[in-house]
C-alpha cells in the first residue's frame, strides 16, 4: 500500500482510541516517511511530540500497526520538516517494538476522557419536545444512582440526544470532580472491548468499566447483533447498578425495538426511567435558531427563522448545517442581514428534492405517533387496545402505499413477527377507507405531513 494511504489507515484506528484533543495535539501532524520489515519511519514535528509518542502512546501505535498488519522490528521517531526531510540537528529515536508492550492500562486513562466541554445545559434550548427528558437529566445531576437509574433516553437522529447527555455529564464532573464519569460510545465499547480480547486484556477493560461513578452510554443501539458484547455490558451494567452507580444511556429506539437485543439487558433498560425524546416544534426550532444565529454573529429576519424552522423539521443538526450554510452565504456576500428572500434563494430547491424523495417507514411511524397522539413505543409494541390497533394499521397501510414496502418488512418495522398480520391491516383499511370519510381524511392528513416531514 502506498504510505500516505497506509499512514492514514493506521491514523484512523488510533482516532478510534483516543478522544479528539489528544489525537489532534499527538498524532494528526505525524506521517509516514517509510517502512519495511526491519523498521518504520515516522515523521512528528518536535521533540516534544517525538518523546511524548514513545513513552505514553507506542502500545497504542504497535497496535494499530499490527490491526493494518505492520509487523516491523523497529520504529523510529524522525523530527521532521514540513516536507518530509530529515532534520540535521535532531537525533532519531529508536524503539525496539518486540520490547514493548501492548497496550497496558490504557483504560487506566481514560475516565473523564469521553466529556466534551461543548456540551452544557446552558446552550441547550428546552422546549416542547425535548422537555422532559431535560427534565430527567437535570434531576440525575442532583440526585446520581435515585430513581431515574438506568435513565434511558430514545429519539430520532439530530435531536439533542448526544448533547443533552454529554450536558448532564459535564454537569455531574463540575457538581463532583471527585466522581469518575465516563461517556463512551457504545461502537467505541465494542471496539475497546474487542481489543481486550484480542490483547488478552479482559481484566483490565472490565476493571475500568465496573470501577467508574456514572456510565454514559450513547448510541446503545449498535449493540444489536454483538453478542459477547452484549454479555459484557449486562454484567457492568449489573455491578454499577447495584452498587448505585448513575447510568444514562441513548438510544435511536426503545429498547424493545432494538433488534437482538437480549431480553435481560432490554428489562434492564427499562428498569429506571425510560423518556421518548421528541423534535423540539416549530416554537422550540424557532428559539434554538435565535439562539445559534446570535452565537455565531448573524442578523437574522424573523420570516427567515420562520422559514427554516418550518421547513427543516426532524434533525437540529441539519437545522444547525443550514444556518451556517446561510451564514457563509452573507459573510462571502457582505450581507449584513439575512432575509427570508435569501434563505429561499439558497434553500428552495433543496428543499423541494429532498421533500419528495425522502419518506422513510420511520417518518411514518412518527408521523402516526404525533398525529394520533400516542407513544411509539406503543405502536410498535404488543398492545392491542383500539385507539393503538387503527393507528398501527394506518402505518402498515401508508407504508404499503407510499413505500411500496414489502409485508414482511412492514410487519418488522411494527415489531410483528407474522407477516399475516400486516396483510390483514392494510386490507382492513383499503376496505373502511370505502366508507369512512375520516379515515379519509385522516389518511390525506398524514400523507400531506409527510410531505414536508422528510426534510
Ligand atoms: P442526536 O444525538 O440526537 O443525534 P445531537 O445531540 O448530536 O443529536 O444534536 C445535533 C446538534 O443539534 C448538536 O450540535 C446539538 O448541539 C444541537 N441541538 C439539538 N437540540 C438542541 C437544543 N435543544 N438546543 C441547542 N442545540 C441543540
Ligand atoms: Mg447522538
Amino acid at each position: 500500500m502506498e504510505s500516505n494511504l497506509l499512514w492514514k489507515s493506521i491514523l484512523g484506528e488510533i482516532e478510534l482510541n483516543v478522544n479528539p484533543s489528544i489525537y489532534a495535539t499527538w498524532f494528526k501532524k505525524t506521517k509516514l516517511l517509510s517502512h519495511s520489515k526491519k523498521e518504520l519511519i515516522i515523521g512528528v514535528p518536535n521533540a516534544f511530540a517525538q518523546r511524548q509518542l514513545e513513552t505514553q502512546f507506542q502500545a497504542l501505535i504497535k497496535q494499530a500497526l499490527e490491526k493494518n498488519e505492520i509487523y516491523c522490528q523497529n520504529l523510529i521517531y524522525r523530527i521532521s520538516s514540513p516536507i518530509g526531510q530529515k532534520n540535521n540537528n535532531q537525533t532519531d529515536r529508536l524503539i525496539n517494538l518486540s520490547d514493548s508492550q501492548p497496550a497496558k492500562n490504557r483504560w487506566a486513562q481514560n475516565y473523564s476522557q469521553g466529556l466534551n466541554p461543548r456540551y452544557s445545559f446552558d446552550n441547550f434550548i428546552p422546549g416542547s419536545g425535548n422537555d422532559l427528558a431535560y427534565a430527567a437529566c437535570q434531576a440525575v445531576v442532583g440526585n446520581l444512582g435515585c430513581k431515574y437509574n438506568p435513565l434511558f433516553i430514545y429519539g430520532g437522529v439530530g435531536i439533542g440526544k448526544t448533547h443533552l447527555i454529554q450536558a448532564t455529564g459535564n454537569a455531574i464532573a463540575k457538581n463532583n470532580p471527585s466522581l469518575r464519569v465516563v461517556y463512551v460510545t457504545i461502537e467505541q465499547f465494542v471496539q475497546e472491548f474487542t481489543n481486550a480480547i484480542r490483547y488478552k486484556q479482559v481484566g483490565d477493560f472490565t476493571r475500568c468499566y465496573r470501577n467508574v461513578d456514572v456510565l454514559i452510554i450513547d448510541d446503545i443501539q449498535f449493540i444489536a447483533n454483538k453478542e459477547k458484547t452484549q454479555e459484557e455490558f449486562f454484567h457492568t451494567f449489573n455491578v454499577l447498578h447495584e452498587a448505585g452507580k448513575q447510568i444514562i444511556i441513548s438510544s435511536d429506539k426503545h429498547p424493545r425495538s432494538i433488534p437482538t437485543l437480549e431480553a435481560r439487558l432490554q428489562s434492564r433498560f427499562e428498569m429506571g426511567m425510560t423518556i421518548d425524546m421528541q423534535v423540539p416544534d416549530l416554537e422550540t426550532r424557532c428559539a434554538i435558531l435565535k439562539y445559534k444565529a446570535e452565537k455565531i454573529n448573524l442578523k437574522i429576519e424573523p420570516e427567515c427563522v420562520q422559514f427554516l424552522a418550518s421547513n427543516i423539521s426532524t434533525n437540529i443538526r441539519v437545522l444547525e448545517g443550514a444556518l451556517n450554510q446561510l451564514n457563509a452565504f452573507c459573510e462571502n456576500h457582505k450581507i449584513l442581514i439575512a432575509t427570508l428572500q435569501i434563505a429561499q434563494g439558497i434553500f428552495e430547491k433543496q428543499l423541494n428534492s429532498v421533500k419528495t424523495s425522502r419518506t422513510t417507514a420511520k417518518h411514518i411511524i412518527e408521523k402516526i405517533a404525533n398525529y394520533y397522539q400516542i407513544k411509539i413505543a406503543d405502536l410498535i409494541g404488543p398492545k392491542r387496545d383500539k385507539d393503538i390497533v387503527l393507528p398501527r394499521q394506518v402505518a402498515m397501510y401508508l407504508m404499503r402505499n407510499e413505500l411500496n414496502l414489502s409485508f414482511p418488512k412492514i410487519a418488522k418495522n411494527l415489531g410483528r413477527k407474522d407477516h399475516t398480520t400486516a396483510i390483514h391491516s392494510v386490507t382492513k383499511i383499503e376496505k373502511q377507507l370505502l366508507y369512512s370519510e375520516d379515515l379519509k381524511q385522516n389518511i390525506r392528513d398524514l400523507k400531506e405531513g409527510l410531505k414536508f416531514q422528510a426534510v
